[in-house]
């Protein structure tokens, strides 16, 4: 085996790629995996994970992550901190270009690329992350116990997020930049039948209101009909306004979803390519947690290692 060569190949470095490189390695297939450019995954940009089993007190997001790592290292995971431009898996071995490592090659790939949520991309709302904005209510809503809230978005997610974050917070205010959201009509009914949800229509965040040291103290919110602009006071901000696949390099190559999740055989984290498998949030629209995407990343390990067993290749 070359250095360049690899039995499974790992993308991505979140719960699933990290959980799929400890099962790999201790089935000594000598995982690689290619940490890409945020090395931990969503987790690390989160603070205290507290429904992640086994931990009753609660642990970093970051933190989890390292000892994740450790663990896959403990077995014999090499890790690469680099990020892949493009995918050759036509044929096998299956090739995985990367940015600084050049091109790699491997018998089995697993893909853990995750997902991203949606930003504004406003320079406030990156600073502020962690310190009173998030993207995920489930991980930090238990943090806003009787505050008042902002979720920005109008889909399904927006919603869903809102009526979680009644279950702590006095108020959650839906910033919505149309008059009509797009979410379900039954998601629509039960954000109208909850006292505790509140709209504010036609209004786009243009700024949020701040510092890392008291935490988010209110948003501007700008009218999109009339241009004006004021500021709403609130205690955290919600952004939810979609989630994106880290799939791109996988278009015209695997079956993706119209949304751009790979498509997977039910019950089984199996691709249209056969030797590749995909787990975590780059295949799941649903559940989106840290622990189903660790449940995916064994599954496919498992599945790999039996499939090169067949192959002969192991
Ligand atoms: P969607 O794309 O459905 O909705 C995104 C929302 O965010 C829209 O209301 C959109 O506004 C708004 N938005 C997007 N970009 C901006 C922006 N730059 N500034 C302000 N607002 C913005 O994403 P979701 O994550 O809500 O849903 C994704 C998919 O997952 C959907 O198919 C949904 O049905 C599904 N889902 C289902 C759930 C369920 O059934 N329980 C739960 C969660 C998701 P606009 O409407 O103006 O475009």
């Amino acid at each position: 085996m070359s250095d360049k060569h690899n039995k499974v190949l790992v993308i991505g470095s979140g719960p699933a790629g990290l959980t799929a490189a400890i099962y790999a390695a201790r089935a000594e297939l000598e995982p690689l995996v290619i940490e890409g450019m945020q090395p931990g995954g969503q987790l690390t940009i989160t603070t205290e994970v507290e429904n992640y089993p086994g931990f009753p007190d609660g642990i970093m997001g970051p933190e989890l992550m390292q000892v994740t790592k450790a663990q896959a290292e403990r077995f014999g995971t090499r890790f690469i901190f680099d990020e892949v431009s493009g995918v050759e898996i036509g044929d096998r071995p299956f090739k995985v270009i990367t940015k600084s490592n050049g091109e790699l090659t491997a018998d089995a790939l697993i893909i853990a690329t995750g997902a991203s949520a949606k930003l504004l991309g406003l320079p406030s709302e990156s600073k502020l992350m962690g310190f009173g904005v998030s993207a995920c209510a489930t991980c930090d809503g238990f943090f806003f116990r009787d505050k008042e809230l902002v979720v920005v978005g109008g889909g399904d997610t927006a919603i869903e997020e809102a009526v979680f974050l009644t279950k702590f917070a006095s108020k959650v205010t839906v910033v919505h930049r149309r008059d009509e959201l797009r979410a379900s009509k039954i998601m629509q009914q039960r954000a109208f039948d909850n006292p505790k949800i509140h709209f504010e229509w036609n209004s786009n965040v243009t700024e949020i209101l701040g510092t890392t040291d008291g935490g988010v103290t209110g948003v501007r919110l700008k009218d999109t009909v009339s241009g004006t602009e004021r500021e709403f006071p609130t205690d955290g901000v919600f952004m939810a306004i979609g989630h994106r696949p880290n799939t791109d390099i996988f278009a015209d190559k695997l079956d993706l979803d119209e949304v751009g999740y790979i498509q997977t055989v039910p019950g089984t984290t199996r691709t249209s390519v056969e030797g590749v498998w995909a787990c975590g949030d780059a295949q799941d629209s649903v559940y989106r947690q840290a622990v189903t995407a660790a449940g995916t990343g064994c599954m496919a390990a498992i599945e790999a290692e039996r499939w090169l067993t067949e192959q002969g290749t192991h």
